[in-house]
């Protein structure tokens, strides 16, 4: 059966020590629940820290922990107090948490905590390490481990291995401030797919890795590291059945119940359910009650707000103050608004049991969640499902902030900053008919009951899978070790060869300058030791200008070849024109370009003989791509039916003669002389017409992605250069 190895920062089981005997508390949460519900059967095995510092563990009880934990197919990583400490409560919760929720002040980046981060992901790599079987699907978990994807592929570079991140993905903006975001960002790319809740989190993660990596997504592809990692979003659902039919469950029926006996006076309830956190905008929600209160003193005595807080990192300062905060807040409500047998706030410091929790559900008539920022919010969800089986159902108040007013459009959306949108919120919600409640609610009950966790879990890993194929299909054109034999041989035999070179982005890689991309002393070598072969003829064939090409070219015994093909210099004689060529057009193209400048700061034109290229890869990535696009449609419906082409390269825009092309000046060289070795590499689309041109038995290397007529794929200039000096060693 088909494993999958699923590792988070928690086992779904944890450890106490009570009187020197070791006992275990099962968490069935949401990813559990998810994996259990596949539709195709998988094995789980589980990897994680199962919730006890190993300093307080002798070792035989370790080992009975670690034997205990193997019948339950999980493996412990275990974690000292320093590393919960540094790692947990320190980097991951008052570093990340705060970060990529939008509290920055809250914010220490602190070095020590860092490089604890960085100790513990590696603890769990060593124990993925220890564990992983080929064939496994390596299934990662949320923010306390975005390093582990890069870790394990340095282990591993063939597993399939997917991340999830269960918390936004903050924009580019506050990921900016983390000392560390690059490593955070390669340490993702290690995945083949990175999940979010929401598209837009994936939105900010392509802005990011745009930003500070340089690397631009297509259609959610990213070309990272000689792979295609793929990011999208993947909206997590609940276990729906399990809550549309807690009514029919005793325990739960029980609780209402209790519940009723406890509210003599049917008053209406509203429900406030959150972790004790700062990011779930409790205080907020509690000034907003009051107010409310105030503006519509009619429901004073009639209605009660429960508040449910579930302790969370009680070790953290700003949990702690938060705490003492909201236990203030409701005292000062209930004295200002209470009457002898009317509290109108109860306060609830604890976790509620699954049975209590759904009571609360069914008898609140609004639930008021407002989160000043939610990577998703189930307690939203579970809300709508439990309310679906009953006749008198209530609304749900959502903040626009959380993942799940993207699904849950029908709820009243509040933005949870205004205090007065969740003041006649609570009006418009206790005062909403029946009709429109149930209408509102079951469109959002539809949708919860089609898009469940099993559903999530299963288009997760789905895609997961769609995007191990995309990689094997690029990695047939990827040369095999065969193929590579072959070539030596047929290299080795031949007594006269040819190779046609593109320049920039195949023997050299791209720079924020093009003036910057002169060859290093290295490729001067590697070129030169190749043309040194007698049986050996190099042509370079670039768009660069005749002058640029001499400059950094010239001395070489090289054939050159400047502007697509425009004009050509064989190797000992000077340049020649290969054909004249109207130019008149640049008179009204250069001025549109000349607008673009103005408007795309870091952009400039180059002016080349037959051509006029738009320079953008110094630009702010999004206004570049906005304005690529602009350009481009500015410039076609312009030049229809002239004797010039628009291009789009990699961050440039060029117009040119549409006579001139890579492959007839190919042709030159081609036609006649009998070759029995040809070679040709390059990386854009000018680069296609020389393709086209190829003998069939000539080898033919397509630098990067995307679709090509050449018979191979390079990943980038590096490769090739590898391949360039072994052709030069057996010369
Ligand atoms: N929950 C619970 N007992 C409680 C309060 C909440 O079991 O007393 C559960 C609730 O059912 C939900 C989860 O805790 O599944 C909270 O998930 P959510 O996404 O709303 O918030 P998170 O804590 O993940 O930020």
């Amino acid at each position: 059966m088909h494993r999958i190895l699923t590792i988070s920062n928690r086992l779904p089981v944890s450890a106490i020590e009570k009187d020197g005997h070791l006992e275990f508390v099962k968490s069935v949460g949401g990813l559990a629940t998810g994996l259990a519900s596949l539709t195709t059967p998988v094995k789980t095995h589980w990897i994680g820290w199962p919730g006890i510092a190993s300093d307080d563990l002798t070792p035989e009880s370790q080992a009975r922990l670690d034997h205990q934990l193997d019948k339950m197919a999980c493996s412990p990583v275990h974690l000292s107090s320093r590393d919960i400490q540094e790692y947990y409560l320190g980097f991951s919760n008052e570093t990340i948490w705060p970060l990529f929720h939008y509290f920055n002040l809250y914010c220490r980046f602190d070095q020590v905590s860092w490089e604890a981060y960085v100790r513990v992901n590696q603890a769990f790599s060593e124990a993925v390490c220890r564990n992983y079987e080929p064939g496994d699907t390596i299934w990662i978990h949320d923010y306390q481990l975005m390093l582990l994807p890069e870790m394990i592929r340095t282990h591993f570079p063939e597993a399939s291995i997917g991340f999830f991140l269960h918390i936004p993905f903050p924009s580019f903006e506050l990921l900016r401030l983390l000392p560390w975001r690059e490593e955070i960002l390669r340490g993702l790319l290690g995945a083949d797919l990175i999940g979010f809740h929401e598209y837009d989190y994936a939105r900010h993660f392509f802005s990011s890795v745009s930003r500070i990596l340089g690397h631009e997504q297509h259609l959610g592809h990213i070309a990272f590291n000689n792979r295609i990692v793929r990011a999208d979003a993947f909206p997590m659902g609940i276990n729906y059945e399990r809550f549309s039919q807690c009514l029919k469950m005793p325990d739960v029926q029980a609780a209402v119940n209790t519940l009723d006996r406890q509210n003599p006076y049917e008053r209406r309830w509203i429900i406030s359910v959150d972790r004790l956190d700062y990011t779930k905008g409790i205080p907020n929600r509690l000034e907003a009650f009051d107010a409310f209160l105030r503006a519509y003193p009619e429901y004073k005595r009639k209605v009660k707000l429960v508040v449910v807080a579930v302790p969370s990192r009680d070790e953290v300062d700003q949990y702690i103050e938060l705490r003492e905060r909201l236990e203030l807040l409701t005292g000062r409500i209930n004295g200002e608004h209470g009457t002898i047998d009317w509290t109108p706030i109860a306060y609830l410091y604890r976790s509620l049991p699954f049975d209590e929790l759904a009571a609360l559900y069914l008898k609140a008539e609004v639930a008021l969640i407002t989160p000043l920022r939610d990577g998703m919010n189930l307690v939203a969800k579970e809300y709508l499902a439990t309310n679906s089986q009953i006749k008198k159902q209530g609304v749900l108040i959502l903040s626009e902030m959380a993942g799940a007013a993207s699904e849950l459009s029908e709820a009243v959306v509040i933005n949870p900053s205004s205090k007065d949108e969740i003041v006649k919120a609570l009006r418009t919600a206790l005062e909403m008919p029946q009709e429109e409640r149930k209408r509102k609610n079951s469109l959002m009950q539809d949708r919860l009951a089609r898009y469940t966790v099993g559903r999530w879990a299963s288009d997760f890993l789905h895609s997961l899978q769609e995007i191990n194929v995309i990689q094997k299909e690029m990695a047939m054109k990827k040369m095999t070790q065969e193929a590579k034999t072959q070539l030596m041989k047929a290299y080795t035999k031949a007594r006269k060869r040819l190779f046609f070179l593109d320049y920039d982005g195949t023997l050299i890689g791209f720079f924020p300058d093009p003036e910057s991309a002169s060859p290093d002393e290295r490729l001067v070598e590697i070129i030169d030791q190749l043309s040194s072969d007698p049986k050996n003829e190099v042509v370079i064939i670039s768009g660069r200008d005749k002058q640029t090409l001499t400059r950094w070219l010239g001395n070489l015994d090289v054939n050159l070849v400047a502007e697509h093909g425009a004009f050509l210099r064989h190797r000992g004689s000077g340049w020649m024109v290969r054909e004249t060529l109207p130019t008149a057009w640049k008179d009204m193209i250069q001025p549109v370009m000349a607008r673009y400048v103005d408007r795309t700061p870091g952009s400039f034109v180059e002016e080349k003989s037959y051509s006029l290229v738009w320079h953008c890869r110094r630009c702010d990535p999004d206004l570049a791509r906005l304005r690529m696009h602009e350009l481009r449609d500015a410039l076609v419906s312009m030049t229809t039916n002239m004797e010039i082409g628009v291009f789009e390269g990699s961050k440039i825009i060029e117009v040119k003669n549409i006579g001139i092309n890579k492959g007839a000046a190919a042709d030159i060289w081609l036609g006649g002389r009998q070759h029995d070795f040809v070679f040709a590499a390059g990386d854009d689309y000018t680069d296609e017409d020389m393709f086209s041109v190829l003998p069939d038995k000539a080898y033919s290397f397509k630098l990067g992605q995307g679709a090509s007529k050449a018979k191979y794929q390079l990943m980038g200039p590096d490769s090739l250069r590898a391949l360039l000096s072994e052709f030069a060693a057996v010369s």
